[in-house]
């Protein structure tokens, strides 16, 4: 195993770019060094990214989009105002994620990375219709985060581009909405999650913990964008089988997580007054 620790962004971007074998970026390290004791050394080359903070810790508002750097971190987050004025289910998420050693250390673009099915950041910021930055060596481009992931702990991001930035929307927004379900109320993997944004371009569903990837409930949105009345939670059950698969798991089982998944969502749509038949 071999660490490298470049100094500048440009250095990263070089050291990908010609590397034998794919470098791994790591950056707070608190999913890399979970089964760090379990996992084979000998393939694994580390690009060590943390201390490039002054490019890539950043949170930053344009006119057009909120910008966090790849290296920003869950209580950067939580400590901003205007993200809490302006993005709350961003601080929520976060506020939910590990506890403060995690919150602390850990990175939204790391949270991406990881590609786990049940990250808590990532279900948000896809919620919001969030873009991936992407940078090597010959240029960036941005995927949008609903399209970042190809399977299980597949991903877009080739071996020589690292995520340098998350790009969020500013956009007018009527609903927002963000819950997870864990054994417990903190400190908790998530068994089942939801986030829920209607803004200017219509309604999100993006649900957590349900299948191989974080995903969108695209047959719902479509529901909801149609103004499809709901009489119970059954029928939102029905639309999110064409978008789900959850399974069963240590955590878990598939038909706790489908229930769970669709009363929250139904007994939310009736708090928000919003596609629920009138008089239920
Ligand atoms: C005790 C504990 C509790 C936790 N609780 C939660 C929780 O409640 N909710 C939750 O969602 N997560 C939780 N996690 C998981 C973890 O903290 C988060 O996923 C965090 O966001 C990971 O960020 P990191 O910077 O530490 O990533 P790292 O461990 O450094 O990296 C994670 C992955 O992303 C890749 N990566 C990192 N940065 C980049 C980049 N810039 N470009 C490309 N790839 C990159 C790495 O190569 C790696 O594959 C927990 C972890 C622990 C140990």
């Amino acid at each position: 195993m071999h660490v490298y620790t470049p100094t500048s962004l440009d250095e990263a971007l070089e050291l990908l770019a010609n590397a034998a074998r794919p470098l791994t970026p790591i950056a707070g390290g608190t999913d890399l060094l979970v089964s760090w004791h379990q996992q084979a050394k000998d393939d694994l080359d580390l690009l060590d990214i943390s201390h490039l903070r002054e490019q890539l810790q950043h949170i930053r508002m344009t006119e057009e989009y909120l910008e966090l750097g790849a290296l920003t971190t869950f209580w950067d987050v939580l400590r901003s105002p205007k993200i809490a004025a302006e993005f709350p289910l961003l601080a929520e998420a976060a506020r939910q994620v590990g506890a403060v050693q995690i919150q602390t250390r850990g990175t939204w673009a790391g949270n991406i990375g990881n590609a786990s099915p049940a990250a808590d950041g990532v279900p948000v910021l896809m919620a919001y219709d969030a873009m991936v930055l992407l940078q090597s060596r010959g240029g960036w481009n941005a995927v949008p985060l609903h399209q970042y992931y190809t399977g299980y702990k597949q991903a877009r991001r080739q071996p020589e581009q690292l995520i340098v930035a998350i790009r969020v929307p500013r956009r007018e927004r009527e609903y927002e909405w963000f819950h997870k379900v864990g054994a417990r109320r903190a400190q908790a993997i998530t068994k089942v999650g939801v986030a829920v944004v209607k803004d200017t371009q219509g309604w999100r569903v993006v649900a957590n913990s349900v299948a191989p990837v974080v995903c969108r409930c695209r047959a719902l949105e479509q529901a909801l964008d149609n103004n499809t009345t709901f009489q119970n939670p059954k029928q939102i059950r029905q639309l999110l089988e064409a978008d789900i698969s959850p399974i069963d798991d240590i955590r878990s089982t598939a038909k706790y997580r489908a229930t769970v998944l669709s009363r929250l969502l139904y007994y939310w749509l009736r708090g928000a007054r919003k596609c629920i038949a009138p008089g239920i």
